[in-house]
């Protein structure tokens, strides 16, 4: 993905409301801890980072290690989310076999399981960290390209997935547009954002995981990210709050981060991005027992429609 410009937005990137200064943040990665401005919109209320994004933004930090602790036995539950997005898909008109472009691809996970599922599937990435991966791991080749620059013909996709990809472009309209055209009409888009009117991003504040700044540009709210789709040709079907792949440790982990010395500390420790420090760990390790009980404080909140991500999905009707 592009590095971002300096100039901040002049309007809101879901919805083209007036942005107004709203808080400062601590920088979510260790690598850049430096803290940023949010703006926030009067008319949808998501947010913007108000910072240039570093222009390796995507391939340090926490996005530096090709595999993260404990990955070998996350393989169970990474499954169960997959299917759970092809779920989704189906629910939305978009069962298998369809000609399916996952935008955004990372490692490539998602587009080998949608292949075993039936689908059509590829994907497309801009990082070479990526597309070596989904090659080496689940032996898939992904397009490496940008959302600006890869080649598909207009109208011959039936589905696109674009998960966690919209919150780091500076543009989110322009490559909305953009894929847009890519499907047929009557084709489906599934999009997955973190929620930034969400319980978990209330009870986190300043140190809410999903925040992610400064590699996260746009924070959506449901409301922000529907206006987006609808301007562009895509009306919205269903928003999903309870999911499971983000939302339980989500809210757990922002909880925690109120009580760390380092934002996200276990998510970073996983990654491989943080050093094991004491007073990290201390209140960490204390905080593990509380995990079932945020698990069902977040299910509750998605049940009533503040879930720490959302998926929406959306049929293209021009
Ligand atoms: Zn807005």
């Amino acid at each position: 993905m592009p590095a971002g410009p300096s100039i901040p937005p002049s309007a809101c990137p879901a919805c083209g409301g007036a942005l107004r200064a709203w808080r400062r943040v601590p920088g979510s990665d260790p690598a850049w801890p430096q803290p940023v401005t949010l703006l926030r919109c009067a008319s949808c209320a998501s947010a913007v980072t108000d910072a240039p994004a570093p222009r390796e933004v995507h391939d340090a930090g926490q996005y530096a290690t090709a595999a993260p602790r404990g990955a070998g036995h996350a393989a169970l539950l990474l499954r169960a989310f997959d299917s759970h997005r092809l779920a989704l898909l189906r629910a939305a008109g978009a069962g298998p076999p369809t000609r399916l472009l996952d935008v955004g691809a990372g490692r490539g996970r998602f587009v080998a399981a949608a292949r075993a599922a039936g689908h059509d599937a590829r994907g497309v990435e801009p990082s070479a960290r990526g597309v070596a991966a989904a090659q080496a791991v689940y032996g898939v080749q992904l397009e490496r390209a940008t959302i600006g620059d890869v080649a598909i013909s207009p109208g011959s996709l039936d589905a696109v997935t674009i998960w966690h990809v919209l919150e780091h472009l500076d543009d989110p309209a322009g490559a909305l547009a953009r894929v847009v055209g890519w499907l047929r009409p009557g084709g489906v888009a599934l999009v997955g954002v973190p929620n930034v009117a969400s319980l978990q991003a209330r009870l986190g504040g300043p140190v809410a995981l999903h925040l992610d700044v400064p590699r996260h540009r746009t924070h959506f709210t449901p409301q922000g990210l529907r206006a987006l789709l609808r301007a562009h040709g895509l009306e919205p079907l269903r928003t999903h709050h309870v999911l499971g792949e983000h939302n339980p440790f989500g809210l757990w982990q922002s909880l925690v981060s109120r009580a760390t010395p380092t934002p996200s500390w276990l998510f970073h420790v996983l990654k491989r991005n943080a050093p094991l420090t004491p007073r990290d760990a201390v209140p960490t390790a204390l905080a593990l027992p509380l995990a079932p009980l945020a698990a069902a404080t977040e299910l509750l909140a998605g049940l009533c429609r503040r879930g720490g991500t959302i998926a929406v999905s959306a049929r293209r009707v021009r």
